[in-house]
């Protein structure tokens, strides 16, 4: 297995706040980060040595970072198909571009899943307004229209819950011109995923699995441990050493997963990358998942992944930044604030998040409800 020691440079292509918080953790352990990012002074470009500021699909920026990096990793999966070869063939890419292409693209993860037997919601393939029409007659109402590529907190996706709704989603499929799935609706008990790691001696290791509450489709809260019981987590966590290791994924992968009503544990999306749901681990496990993702593509011994004390992420949006500033002296002792530097509080932006500690999930989410933040 190649080593890339200490010491050496980690190119990250994107520079938002996965990028940052992977270099803070790969500085502690004595790397160097070198950032491609188009927006200036950007997450990570705050905390890399360098930020190369370009479009993330020019190739001449993409060699650059290639040339000054002794290994290449990136924070998002839509990385341009053109850009992620040139990249692998002028330098080192450990998580290679395969598992890219599949995770970019929710028919061919699905399919590809599927070939795995992981189960994942029923689902067909739209091309033609007849499809629609056969997809409501075989997978019944209400379901999910999601659009094949480029969809993530919710967008490029719809619930249809009546016939009558029908029609606007012919209409949105016409107009959207893209190739989309209709999956049929799953009246889950508990969303959840499970991180892990994998290197490429094929040594894996997962994080305790999270119980995540989404919150108009965007991720508000990862409780962990999850309220589950032994044998599920036991099957989650098998769940995604299978997934792992028949992607021969090298590096960290986010696997989110519904629990249905009847205990059935379905797989819902893939993420080649560290995850929103694993920022606990930061605070609250033996290894964080950004600490282990740099193990793992640079050929360390992957770290343990013990959970130290239960806790509770929360992430703070655009619309809940002012309020968390207003409180930041009345956080609690054991409450640990991440912001990830940037400039402009949208709406629904990341703009960081709390992780809390306590003795016990019930005992957080009342100390979150006492705060009065994210009402
Ligand atoms: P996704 O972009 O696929 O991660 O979906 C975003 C969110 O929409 C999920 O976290 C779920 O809360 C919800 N969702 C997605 N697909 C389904 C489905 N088939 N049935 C019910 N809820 C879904």
């Amino acid at each position: 297995m190649k080593v890339i020691k200490p010491g050496s440079t980690i190119g990250i292509l994107g520079g938002g706040q996965l990028g940052r918080m992977i270099s803070i953790a790969g500085r502690n352990m004595g790397y160097r980060f070198i950032t491609l990012e188009p927006t200036p002074d950007s997450p990570c470009g705050q905390t890399a040595d360098r930020q190369i500021v370009a479009s993330y699909s020019e190739l001449e920026a993409a060699k650059e970072l290639a040339n000054a990096s002794d290994v290449i990793t990136y924070e998002f999966e839509n990385v341009n198909a053109d850009v992620a070869s040139v990249l692998e063939t002028t330098s080192f890419v450990p998580q290679g571009s395969r598992l890219l292409k599949i995770t970019q693209n929710r028919i061919r993860e699905k399919s590809t899943l599927q070939s795995y037997e992981v189960p994942v919601a029923p689902f067909m393939i739209i091309q033609s307004e007849n499809d629609i029409r056969r997809a409501v007659e075989s997978l019944g109402l209400p379901f999910v229209m999601k659009t094949a590529e480029g969809g993530y907190d919710g967008k490029g996706q719809w619930v249809i819950r009546s016939e009558s709704e029908i029609s606007d989603a012919i209409e949105t499929w016409k107009k959207a011109d893209m190739d989309m799935i209709i999956e049929k609706f799953i009246p889950f008990s508990k969303e959840m995923s499970v991180i892990i790691a994998r290197n490429s001696l094929g040594d894996s290791k997962t994080f305790p699995p999270v119980e995540n509450v989404h919150i108009n489709n965007i991720l508000h809260q990862s409780i962990v441990p999850a309220g589950i019981t032994a044998q599920q987590k036991r099957e989650a966590e098998a769940l995604a050493i299978k997934i792992a290791d028949s992607l021969q994924v090298v590096g960290l992968i986010g696997i989110e997963m519904f629990l249905t009503n009847e205990g059935e544990i379905l797989v819902n999306e893939l993420a080649p990358r560290p995850h929103n749901s694993g920022h606990y681990s930061m605070d609250a496990c033996m290894t964080s998942q950004f600490e282990q993702h740099i193990r793992a593509i640079c050929g360390l011994p992957l770290g343990d992944t013990t959970l130290l004390s239960p806790i509770i992420m929360v992430n703070i949006l655009g619309q809940h930044l002012s309020k968390v500033l207003d409180k930041v002296e009345q956080l609690p002792p054991t409450a640990k604030l991440h912001l990830y530097g940037k400039k402009e509080a949208k709406e629904n932006r990341k703009m960081g998040h709390i992780n809390f500690l306590g003795t016990s999930t019930e005992q957080l989410l009342q100390q979150i409800k006492e705060l009065q933040i994210w009402d």
